[in-house]
């Protein structure tokens, strides 16, 4: 009996999963294609800062991050635990940091994906790297072909299931670029233009601040926009600010800016104490200090945390109750996100409406959808990779039916 193929398109996270839970049918030869010369190059970057697999908080609480059910499903049937132990299978020990995220004890992504290639290769997966799926896909009978642009020229594949696994828009020289999304939206396949997810903000920062302050970090601050308070710190950069807490509210804040053009958070420089306690301490007498030295003396405000009120609410310098209050409530002006090619992540893709429950497009049976190119957005922490890796074993597993679905009809 003639194997059936199936061709995965993309090599990252979310198409390497798919095709190892592929691998596992007998009766089915499964090809991996990427454009890029080797697979997985957003994964290896992943791990450059530590590669933060997943988290640790309490199942409920880690899939309401995504704030879309049909996410949640996804990683119900591939938790946390259940990367962990996919993981250890491989060799890779995992570990809890401190503030629950959960990262490989080495900490690079470069012992798994060479341990799961090798795993992948044993298993049969054939894969052809530098073959960029150039957007054509048409269906023969039960059998899709698919083209690709190769350093030998145009080649085409034929399968019974082709799973699309493209990324994202962000770091295009990784490999995802974002190019499909036409193609899918010819084929008359709803997509949601993808915009900048976990990314830095545009500010307009004066000459003499940004020349003062640009790499600094900004330490212990709350920022509260909305339903959004959290402390932590982020860094100031040339064009404006980056870095976890600012990433953490990056959803809202974009949403604000695409909505009014702008979006103004909160800072609060003293998050230890009142706003009485910061007037209190500002009101003691100051001689002849400056207003600097007295917010260093009075608060252990200084540096960049000065310079930020400085650009914010000059006026307040003048008054001891107006500087309590900018301390504790100093305006934030964003003024666009920075562009998606510098984000972690893409928000909008292929909408969720566009599959069934097995990430298979309604509109082309056989044809499925996974990771980042789908419409879902979640914070960094570990979210991203877990719902990656989640849909591209439902996508396999739906595969599997599909196939055994469609050998019963045509015997
Ligand atoms: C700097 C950085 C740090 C990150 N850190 C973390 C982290 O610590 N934890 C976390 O959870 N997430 C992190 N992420 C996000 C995470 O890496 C991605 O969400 C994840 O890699 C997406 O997986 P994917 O398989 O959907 O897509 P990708 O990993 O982007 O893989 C898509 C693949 O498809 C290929 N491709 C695209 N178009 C074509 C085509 N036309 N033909 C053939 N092949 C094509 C690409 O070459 C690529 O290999 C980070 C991202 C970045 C940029």
């Amino acid at each position: 009996m003639n194997k059936a193929t199936a061709l995965v398109i993309g090599g990252g996270p979310s198409g390497l999963m798919a095709a190892e839970v592929l691998s596992q049918s007998p009766d089915l030869q499964v090809n991996v294609y990427d454009a890029m010369p080797s697979l997985g190059r957003k994964f290896l970057m992943a791990g450059k800062s530590g590669l933060n697999l997943t988290h640790s908080e309490a199942l409920d609480q880690f899939v309401a991050r995504y704030g879309n059910g049909e996410v949640a499903r996804w990683v119900y049937d591939f938790s946390p635990n259940a990367l962990r132990e996919w993981a250890q299978r491989l060799g890779v020990k995992t570990f809890v940091g401190t503030s629950g995220k959960i990262f490989p004890v080495e900490m690079k992504a470069s012992p798994l994906l060479r341990a799961w290639l090798k795993r992948l290769d044993a298993a049969g997966v054939a894969v052809r790297a530098r073959y960029r799926w150039n957007g054509k896909l048409s269906r023969r009978e039960n059998q899709w072909e698919v083209e690709f642009e190769t350093p030998d020229g145009i080649q085409s594949a034929q399968g019974e299931v082709v799973i699309l696994a493209l990324g994202g828009g962000s770091w295009r020289k990784l490999g995802s670029d974002g190019a499909w999304t036409s193609w899918l939206e010819k084929a008359d396949v709803k997509v949601e233009a993808l915009r900048p997810a976990n990314c830095g903000f545009d500010v307009s920062w004066s000459d003499f601040f940004k020349e003062k302050f640009e790499g600094q970090p900004v330490k212990s601050v709350v920022l509260s926009f909305g339903d959004f308070a959290r402390r932590g710190e982020f860094v100031i950069t040339k064009n404006g600010a980056e870095g976890n807490l600012i990433y953490a509210a990056s959803a809202p804040l974009r949403d604000e800016i695409e909505r009014a053009g702008k979006a103004t958070a909160t800072l609060d420089l003293a998050p230890d104490w009142t706003e009485a306690q910061v007037l209190a301490r500002l009101s003691a007498p100051r001689g002849s200090r400056s207003t600097a030295k007295h917010l260093e003396k009075t608060l252990g405000l200084k540096g960049v945390k000065v310079g930020l009120l400085r650009e914010f609410a000059p006026e307040s310098f003048a008054d001891a109750a107006r500087l309590a209050a900018a301390v504790k409530r100093l305006p934030f002006l964003l003024n666009a996100p920075r562009p998606l090619d510098e984000a972690i992540s893409s928000a909008g893709g292929v909408s969720l409406d566009e599959l069934d429950e097995n990430l298979m497009l309604k509109k082309m049976a056989g044809v499925f959808c996974v990771g980042e190119m789908l419409n879902w957005e979640a914070p960094t922490g570990g979210y991203l990779l877990t719902a990656c890796f989640a849909s591209g074993r439902r996508a396999g597993f739906g595969a599997q039916k599909y196939l055994t679905r469609i050998s019963h009809s045509s015997s």
